[in-house]
């Protein structure tokens, strides 16, 4: 075959290849020419040179070689930059004006015991501005013919140090969040043994039948049972929360009728709110999978926050709806209102909108409560707002 080269050719070529390379390493050259489909091509050992200097030159850390005496020998333009100066500047300055106390340190490290060739080492960079900035230092020491030199690679980790700041400002909180979870939960069930009993005895006093009692006392009855009953919501949210956290609120499901069950909270609201309007517009065939207690309690707390935060207008709409096989349930006030930031917000945990105008009691668990309470339902809360027109909370929750 044409192509194919014969044995004794190969063998000149191989010869020539070798030559060069001889050539190429005892310095005889230090060009030579290849022979190409595009002509002949002169490459140069400053090519290889070049490939090496404009790596350096270019790279984002910065990289130096200092001499025994800890003089910068040659400085990238990175290192340069980041102490403030200019390259010529930086070259002939002693490494310790940017890191004190550097170069005898180690090179008594590196070449002391004569067996450490690479080092890496954490350290602060002082800039001839004063700033200080963390770095990596990544040493090798080379053996030039002038004598011993140390090269060094110079990475900038404040990012990473920021990173690992945030990261361990992040544990702490998760252990505060922990502590503070764990201390919600026994103090709410320390709170419910005594809150039981408070209510047996009341419940003794108003029942006393032996001799009459003043109606002034029956007055204190009556207002000692509802500071109890606000007294056992707040113990029963505390609870809620603590049982989210340990991811233990569960509860049983069965078909039920929104419409009756928003009827039968509306009923209650009205008992409880009389001086509120609350107008409500059932929705044809609504009917889902939940826990009628748990779904109540949703309710509630948003008929609850409309009273709370509706001080002057006292109507309240409430409507069921059918969408999309979804059911829609949707709480209108005409209250204070919420600004956009505001309603990002309410739904986390202890979120309260901190305005001095209001000065309304509570916790900020009635909505994150809520919020679970729909997740575990597959459904959700959602709110639209205006700051001094009013809210509308919506509930979405899938339809049976
Ligand atoms: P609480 O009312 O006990 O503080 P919630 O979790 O129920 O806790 O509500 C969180 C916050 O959301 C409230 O502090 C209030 O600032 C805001 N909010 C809730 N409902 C309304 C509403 N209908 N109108 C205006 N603001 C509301």
């Amino acid at each position: 075959m044409e192509t194919e080269k014969t044995r004794e050719q190969l063998l000149i070529e191989l010869e020539e290849a070798n030559e060069t390379i001889e050539a190429i390493r005892s310095g005889m050259v230090d060009a030579f020419v290849v022979r190409s489909e595009n002509g002949p091509q002169l490459y140069t050992l400053k090519t290889a040179d070049q490939t090496y200097r404009i790596l350096i030159e270019k790279m984002g850390e910065g990289a130096l070689t200092l001499n025994a005496a800890g003089m910068i020998l040659y400085s990238n333009p990175r290192f340069a930059e980041m102490v403030g100066l200019s390259m010529d500047q930086a070259i002939g300055r002693c490494f310790d004006d940017f890191l004190p106390g550097f170069t005898t340190s180690n090179y008594n490290r590196m070449n002391g015991n004569g067996q450490l060739t690479d080092f890496k080492t954490e350290d602060i960079l002082t800039t001839t501005e004063g700033k200080e900035i963390p770095v990596l230092l990544s040493m090798t020491n080379l053996n030039l013919e002038d004598g011993t030199a140390l090269s060094i690679i110079c990475t900038d980790i404040t990012a990473q140090k920021e990173a690992q700041r945030k990261g361990a400002d992040l544990d702490n909180q998760r252990k505060i969040t922990a502590q503070k979870d764990e201390f919600i939960g026994v103090a709410s069930h320390e709170l419910k043994t005594p809150l039981t009993s408070l209510k047996a005895y009341l419940q003794l006093i108003s029942n006393y039948k032996k001799e009459i009692v003043p109606e002034p006392v029956k007055r204190f009855i009556g207002k000692a049972e509802l500071s109890i009953l606000k007294l056992q919501r707040l113990v029963d949210d505390l609870l809620d929360v603590s049982k989210i956290q340990a991811g233990k609120l569960n509860f049983s499901k069965i078909p039920l009728n929104m419409n009756d069950l928003i009827s039968a909270c509306v009923e209650n609201a009205a008992y409880m709110y009389p001086d509120y309007n609350l107008q409500f517009t059932p929705g044809y065939d609504c009917y889902v999978r939940g826990n009628a207690e748990r779904l109540e309690q949703v309710v509630m707390n948003l008929i609850s926050n409309a009273v709370k935060y509706s001080p002057v207008n006292k109507d309240i709409l409430l409507k069921v709806a059918c969408e999309d096989a979804q059911i829609k349930v949707t709480v209108q006030d005409f209250g204070i209102g919420l600004s956009e930031v505001q309603q990002e917000k309410i739904f986390d945990r202890f979120y309260r909108v901190n305005d001095q105008n209001y000065m309304i009691g509570g916790l900020g668990m009635g909505l994150y409560i809520s919020t679970e309470i729909m997740k575990s339902h597959d459904g959700s809360i959602g709110v639209t707002s205006k700051i001094g027109e009013g809210s509308t909370f919506h509930l979405f929750l899938p339809s049976l």
